[in-house]
């Protein structure tokens, strides 16, 4: 069964038609390189900016676990941090080397629902919330709802890829006609 990673049910979320020609039809994206040099760079000083027991005080953290590469049927990632929360649920917090800016990127929330869904297949426990620490902000802390209905959304995009990849079905374009303006795809992408 194929396994994907979140920034590819992320991209299926902005368009559906990006799985497929990523994909079915293999054409890769400029962005996703130019996306993996920058993310290079920043490792090194992410780092450093790591590992500060103050921030996971702050939240009430009974456990945590540090890098936890976890899978499940469709779903796999890289969890920076499961944390045990004092109320008895579990959380993934993510380190966003990168300023606040007022609001939570969707991507970033998608991100977490994903990571919600890993955690409570291999730890078995429930997840409600994420976190998001804000390194050039001070680490700045951002507490994230994670509901119900966000998991499901996640389990029924991976359903949907998983048929466009098998079956090279072609899926309907994104509603959002303002994001075929700058898509990668919107030279060989008939809307
Ligand atoms: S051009 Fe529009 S519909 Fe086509 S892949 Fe890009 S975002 Fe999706």
């Amino acid at each position: 069964m194929h396994s994907f990673y979140p920034s590819q049910i992320i991209e299926y979320l902005y368009c559906p038609r990006y799985t497929y020609f990523e994909y079915v039809l293999r054409i890769p994206q400029f962005e996703e390189k130019f996306y993996k040099v920058q993310r290079g760079r920043q490792m090194h000083n992410e780092k450093l900016e790591r590992n500060k027991n103050y921030l996971r005080k702050k939240i009430g953290v009974k456990e945590k676990w540090l890098d936890q590469y976890l899978g499940m049927p469709g779903l796999r990632g890289k969890i920076d941090e499961v944390l045990e929360l004092e109320d008895g649920t579990f959380a993934p917090l993510d380190y966003k080397f990168a300023e606040w800016k007022d609001r939570v990127y969707e991507t970033y929330q998608q991100q977490l629902y994903c990571y919600a869904l890993l955690i409570e297949e291999n730890f078995g426990e429930k997840v409600n919330r994420g976190f998001l620490v804000y390194t050039r902000s001070s680490n700045k802390i951002v507490e994230v709802p994670i509901p119900e209905e966000s998991k499901a959304e996640i389990r029924k995009s991976m359903d949907a890829m998983l048929k466009i990849i098998g079956q090279n079905y072609y899926p309907k374009a994104t509603k959002f006609k303002r994001r075929c303006l700058n898509c990668t795809y919107r030279n060989i992408c008939i809307q």
